[in-house]
């Protein structure tokens, strides 16, 4: 297989001013085509680090790409150390000269100096036309490997990619790489891995897991000669991974609001929410999905008490003896959203986000949760024993959304009666 490095350039990278987006995509469209990532490099805009760590890339590897540099400022250098490097001259491509004047005509001014050397390329490479920006890319063939320089922003980066790039790499790829994501909630990314653990030795597909906020799911990923071929050698990995798991996996590869949205949609109900700590994050996570309005029909965002006694019935007696944060005020705000939405579930939310007690002797993190359909109310108390905020309202949102999946989903397991 070959193999690839990448070189990510920009000072703002290293300072941690932007997330470095663009090692995600490649390194994402790469493995489709059977291109094995063995490094992604950050360096700041320093032509002489560069220069050093892309003449290391290049020794060690069959194809090195570059993002970023290209733009015409003084701080963009990665075409010229780049040309320098391989010993290419670097000559004006006329189409792209043709491109830029063409642009400034319609400004009604001339191009500058800068503007200018945005034409520049290394003497002998394909041009890669930027539909989206200024700057070109460039793929370089030298000997039996080959260079690629990719531009900055992640937009642009993007479709010459998709467009330009990956159809002259094809060559390069051997196979393809197919992954697959086996999907769990509440289980907790330890016991999934102990529960996991006879297949998570192979080599291919290979298996590992992942946590993320309230989530814990299995990589299934295998190369193989074709895509039928590399799906061939993951299913049978994946079905043995939803028998040992049975119940946990709520999906495979769909995220969990797409999946209750699913449900839903599958048994023609609708949803409500009462969010309290999430503040409105349930229905954000819902309505980013197109189409989201088939099933979920409101959210009632109530943070305070008075507002969850006026727009949710909750008893002023309910949160005097138990509080704001506790089952019976979760009960009645599901409840309550339920009967004043008129949708058929409804799921509540309430606790302490943190990082702070917020004036209670409740710890942070401390959370009830609750979902009716109306025949059958369910709960779900979460201690998650941490004062990150951000970690417990994406924590809370998900198990909100695994208590409606698990009132669609287990229509006789769940028998308790709503008062
Ligand atoms: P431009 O023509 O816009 O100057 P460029 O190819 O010279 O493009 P840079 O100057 O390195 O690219 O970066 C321009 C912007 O692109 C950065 O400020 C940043 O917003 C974005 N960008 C650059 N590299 C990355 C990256 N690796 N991940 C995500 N965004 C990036
Ligand atoms: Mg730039």
């Amino acid at each position: 297989m070959k193999l690839c490095e990448i070189i990510n350039v920009g000072t703002e990278l290293l300072l941690g001013e932007i997330l470095n987006r663009d090692a995600q995509i490649l390194c994402d469209r790469l493995a489709g085509l059977g291109i094995s990532v063995r490094r992604a490099l950050t360096v700041g805009d320093n032509p002489g680090r560069l220069r050093e760590d892309f003449l290391l890339a290049l020794g060690r590897s069959d194809i090195v790409i570059l993002t970023g540099g290209l733009g015409p400022t003084a701080d963009d250098l990665t075409k010229e150390t780049v040309a320098e490097a391989l010993g290419l001259p670097l000559v004006e491509d006329a189409a792209q000269m043709a491109k830029i004047e063409a642009f400034f005509r319609r400004r009604g001014i001339p191009p500058g100096e800068s503007n200018r050397k945005q034409a520049l390329v290394p003497a002998g490479c394909t041009v890669l036309y930027n539909e989206n920006g200024t700057a070109p890319g460039c793929f370089i063939r030298h000997g039996e490997k080959a260079v690629a320089l990719l531009p900055g922003p992640p937009r642009e980066l993007s479709p010459m990619l998709e467009n330009s790039l990956l159809p002259l790499l094809a060559p390069f790829g051997s196979g393809v790489i197919v992954s697959h994501y086996v999907r769990t909630v509440r289980l907790g990314e330890s016991r999934m891995a102990e529960m996991a653990a006879p297949l998570l030795d192979m080599e291919n597909p290979t298996v590992a897991p992942y946590a993320k906020e309230g989530e814990a799911y299995l990589r299934v990923s295998a190369h193989g000669e074709t895509r039928e071929a590399a799906e061939a050698l993951c299913a049978p990995v994946i079905k043995k991974l939803r028998e040992i798991l049975g119940d946990w996996v709520y999906a495979v590869d769909k995220d969990l609001a797409q999946t209750v949205l699913d449900l839903l949609a599958e048994q023609g109900k609708t949803l409500a929410l009462a969010e309290s700590c999430t503040g409105g994050g349930i229905a954000a996570r819902l309505t980013d999905i197109p189409g989201a309005s088939k099933a979920f029909t409101c959210a009632f965002v109530t943070y305070s008490n008075e507002a969850k006694i006026s727009m949710l019935g909750v008893s002023r007696d309910t949160l005097a003896k138990r509080g704001a944060v506790s089952a019976e005020t979760a009960r009645e705000m599901a409840l309550g959203a339920r009967e004043r939405s008129g949708a058929d579930i409804a799921v509540s939310v309430t606790g302490i986000a943190g990082p702070g007690a917020e004036g209670t002797d409740k710890p942070a993190g401390l959370i009830y949760l609750a979902a009716t359909d109306g025949a059958r109310i369910i709960g779900e108390k979460m201690e998650t024993g941490r004062a990150d905020r951000g970690y417990n309202r994406v924590a809370a949102a998900k198990t909100a959304l695994a208590l409606v999946r698990d009132l669609l989903s287990q229509p006789r397991k769940l028998t308790v009666n709503p008062k």
